[in-house]
């Protein structure tokens, strides 16, 4: 609706323009009511659909979840499953099934290392039995008794020997040995060991020298670099005959002392190389005899050495001879 008016003394002119609201008022009201009916309905729709999609999204986590609870101790060799190695799930399943792998090798190694070491100590142990129930079978001569008793100490000092070795290689895995660590004269230590170890090497006369003994300062424990350079040196004149040699050298270069043992021994066959590092591994324990060790000697060089940051090595020729490099960091240049 539309008016016109003209008042006032200016005979000014006044439009006043009026229109209906119902249909709005209608069409507002229909509104509503479609979004009262629908809202509860898309909310609906909207939390089972979601509800669901992310049921779907977490479904190959749970998987995954029940896959890595089912693995225990007993079932290392199991992996979790890997559905799509490229996306993020795949990933982290891939991270798992590696560390899984790395427990495996260690328990595995673990296992055999205790099965290894139970065998080792029940040897001499049955030694030690029989020698006392035979023995005590029927009265025996002073003689007899004597042997015996020498056998039976024998046999205590190779357990006691092992003890201490196997202490030492669990306290250094433990990572419980105390750190010792000083700065050694290298050269006096080598040349007191190459002395000390003069009477053994005589004894199987063998001829044991000190080559080259360049000054040298490192830092390590020295008990157990004793221990390194009395290990090395005690298997060059074990698997040595008589009338071999043993030569050992220790020359500085650049930041390193390159420390060689060198005989003329029976040599280890090159399969078997890459394995005397290998605790309790020996290559054949019938050809040093009975003064054959647990086959632990360069399990523990190789732990002490690594420990100082050094590296140590082997060549060998059967029947030629062996040579086993260390290699230290020095303190500083000398
Ligand atoms: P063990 O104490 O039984 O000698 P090691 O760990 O010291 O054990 O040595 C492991 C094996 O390596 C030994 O069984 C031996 O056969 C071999 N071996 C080590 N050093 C020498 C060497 N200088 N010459 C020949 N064989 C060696």
């Amino acid at each position: 609706m539309v008016s016109i008016q003209t008042s006032g003394p200016e005979g000014s002119l006044i439009v006043q323009i009026a229109r209906s609201l119902a249909a709005y008022e209608h069409e507002s009201a229909e509104l509503l009511l479609t979004f009262l009916l629908t809202a509860p309905l898309t909310l609906l729709v909207a939390t089972f659909g979601g509800y669901f999609l992310a049921g779907r999204m977490l479904k190959p986590l749970q998987t995954l979840t029940l896959a890595a609870n089912e693995i225990t101790a007993e079932r290392l060799s199991q992996r979790v499953p890997v559905n799509n190695p490229d996306d993020e799930l795949g990933a982290l399943a891939q991270t798992l099934n590696r560390m899984i792998e790395r427990l495996e090798r260690s328990f595995v190694e673990m296992q055999r290392f205790t099965a290894d070491a139970a065998h080792e100590l029940r040897t001499p142990l049955a030694v030690m039995r029989s020698e006392a129930e035979i023995a005590l079978r029927a009265p025996r001569a002073g003689d007899d008794y004597a042997r015996v008793l020498e056998n039976m100490l024998e046999e205590t000092n190779r357990l006691s020997n092992m003890a201490d070795q196997l202490l030492f290689l669990s306290r250094q895995d433990a990572g419980l040995l105390a750190d010792g660590r000083t700065e050694v004269r290298f050269d006096e230590l080598l040349a007191k060991v190459v002395s000390d170890m003069q009477l053994v090497a005589q004894e199987k006369k063998v001829l044991l020298t000190l080559e080259q003994n360049e000054p040298s300062r490192i830092l390590g424990d020295v008990g157990q670099l004793r221990r390194v350079l009395y290990n090395l040196l005690d298997n060059a004149i074990k698997y040595t005959a008589s009338a071999g040699k043993v030569s050992v050298s220790s020359l500085t270069q650049n930041e390193f002392v390159n420390i060689v043992v060198r005989d003329t021994g029976i040599g280890i066959p090159a399969e078997q190389l890459p394995r005397i590092f290998d605790r309790f591994y020996r290559v054949d324990p019938a050809r040093s005899g009975d003064a054959s060790g647990a086959g632990l000697g360069l399990a523990i060089c190789l732990a002490i050495v690594r420990g100082c940051g050094g590296t140590i090595s082997v060549e060998s020729s059967p029947g030629a001879g062996t040579c086993v490099s260390v290699r230290l960091p020095l303190v500083s240049a000398n």
